[in-house]
């Protein structure tokens, strides 16, 4: 795999993935057999992140009344699959390099000398915008001007199942959750709580045999999706894909994403069964790249299943006296994705008290954890003991709090900085006096005390309000 993009921040992304791994975020997958690309394992501090993500994203759909919640299955029969289209049209276009062997994707060699190039495309029409483009195109690694030509590669990944190893049948692992939303369509609408339009949402793994994972979490093999496909009469489509457009980009405020670092992008190519299709980017450090999808899919997919399974998929409108197929609006972003922007935005270097320090400027709601309670000395068994009651006190109510004992204040300090931990609190001989400690912020370095009683709730409190 190679990088293709150059990057508009050098060093950051490297900068990321050492501190990543350095603090428990993300580990390479399978590492100590030397790695297995395009996967990668979350630490203690990535699993918590992890959570805030989809519980933010769960609540955001779960504020509509009419949004339900499902879990489908990853393994899917085949037809599932047929009928979507993905057996045949979910590939990306490959193109290898003749003189060092290295692998691209097609449309992303055309994205650098600014031709767009939909990885949907047909693979005729790929080679011909290649072909066209032939003497402009060098390989990114050896620099020479001479490819193949461009092949559509199969992005479904495959595994087998059955009774016996004769009987073991080909089935497909999820290439998105979107499908097992469709399936499960009627299902929900049978279920008597939701009529039109209602909305399904899904958290889960997806996985798809990209030809070069890169960029870190940016592109992986095996990742996570927080879909939600919106059922809706035809007539209606138009102003509720307009709504959800807008609802999706103000909905990265609540995780502070900086101004400026978010755009829309629509798609120039569309796949032929898309109304209209518009993308979410943030300008990651190798430049605005897809973060989130938000695409007007008409009635195709569920037009599909019907056709390929036989049952009736169609809503019968009591008011209006009409059958038909609803249209589909569909929002789609990746866990990963959305991490890896989080971390790229918090990510920060200043200096404090004439000290160089490194800093994840979380939202305290997103910050893994949220905050650190310090005996201000390790072996004074009194303080220690008072620390431990405020830290079992606080766990109770809020999980995410961290115990560290570990060197001196400063240095506990930094620690926490560089995990983005918004509030640290030192027990100190005055708390065995008064019953308060000392909270200190993690962006202006103030320290304020806080009576033990209030703790709790000052704590809360800034995380709801964040
Ligand atoms: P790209 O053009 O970058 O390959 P895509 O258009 O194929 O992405 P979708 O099929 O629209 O992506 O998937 C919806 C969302 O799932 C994306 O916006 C992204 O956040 C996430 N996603 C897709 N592929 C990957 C991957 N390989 N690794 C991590 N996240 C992914």
């Amino acid at each position: 795999m190679e990088k293709v993009k150059k990057e508009k921040q050098p060093g950051l992304l490297d900068k990321i993935v050492s501190l990543t791994k350095r603090r428990g975020f993300v580990f390479q997958g399978s590492e100590i057999y030397g790695g297995f690309a395009g996967t990668y394992d979350w630490g203690p501090l990535g699993v918590a992140l992890r959570r805030n993500v989809v519980e933010q994203w769960t609540h955001s759909m779960q504020m509509h009344d009419n949004i339900a919640l499902l879990d489908s299955s990853i393994f899917t029969a085949a037809k599932v699959w047929e009928a979507s289209g993905h057996v045949t049209g979910f590939s990306d276009p490959l193109v290898v390099c003749n003189a060092c062997h290295t692998k691209f994707r097609a449309d992303h060699l055309l994205e650098v000398i600014g031709v767009v190039a939909d990885e949907k495309m047909t693979e005729a029409r790929i080679n011909e915008v290649f072909d066209e483009n032939r003497p402009k195109l060098h390989c990114p690694v050896c620099g020479k001007k001479d490819f193949g030509r461009v092949t559509a590669k199969s992005l479904l990944a495959t595994s087998t199942l059955g009774k016996f190893e004769e009987e073991d049948k080909e089935v497909y692992l999820r290439g998105e959750t979107a499908q097992g939303i469709f399936i499960n369509y009627k299902n929900v609408l049978d279920s008597g709580f939701y009529s039109i339009p209602f909305g399904i949402a899904q958290v889960g793994k997806a996985f798809r045999n990209e030809i070069s994972p890169r960029q870190f979490l940016f592109r992986k093999r095996e990742f996570e999706q927080m879909e939600m496909q919106y059922f809706v009469s035809p007539e209606e489509a138009p102003v509720a894909y307009e709504e959800w457009r807008k609802e999706r980009m103000a909905y990265y405020e609540t995780l502070g994403i900086k101004e400026g670092k978010l755009r829309w992008k629509q798609h120039e190519n569309l796949v032929f069964y898309a109304k209209d299709a518009w993308d979410i980017q943030y300008e990651y450090p190798f430049g605005w790249s897809e973060l989130e999808g938000v695409h007007y899919r008409g009635d195709y997919d569920l037009g599909q299943h019907q056709k390929f399974s036989g049952v009736d998929l169609s809503f019968y409108d009591e008011d209006t006296k009409r059958r038909y197929i609803p249209h589909v609006i569909e929002t789609s972003v990746g866990v990963d994705r959305t991490i890896l922007m989080l971390l790229v935005d918090a990510y920060d270097e200043d200096e404090m008290n004439g000290e160089k320090r490194v800093i994840l400027r979380f939202k305290p709601n997103m910050a893994p954890v949220k905050a650190a309670v310090f005996p201000l000395l390790k072996n004074k068994s009194e303080l220690v003991a008072k620390a431990r009651e405020i830290y079992t006190n606080l766990k109770k109510e809020i999980p995410q709090i961290m115990w560290d004992d570990n060197g001196n204040i400063g240095k506990r300090y930094r620690r926490q900085d560089e995990i983005g931990t918004p509030y640290c609190i030192t027990v100190d001989f005055d708390t065995l006096e008064n019953d308060s400690v000392t909270v200190r912020d993690r962006d202006s370095g103030e320290q304020e005390r806080i009576s033990i009683q209030e703790l709790n709730s000052f704590l809360s409190d800034k995380i709801k309000a964040s």
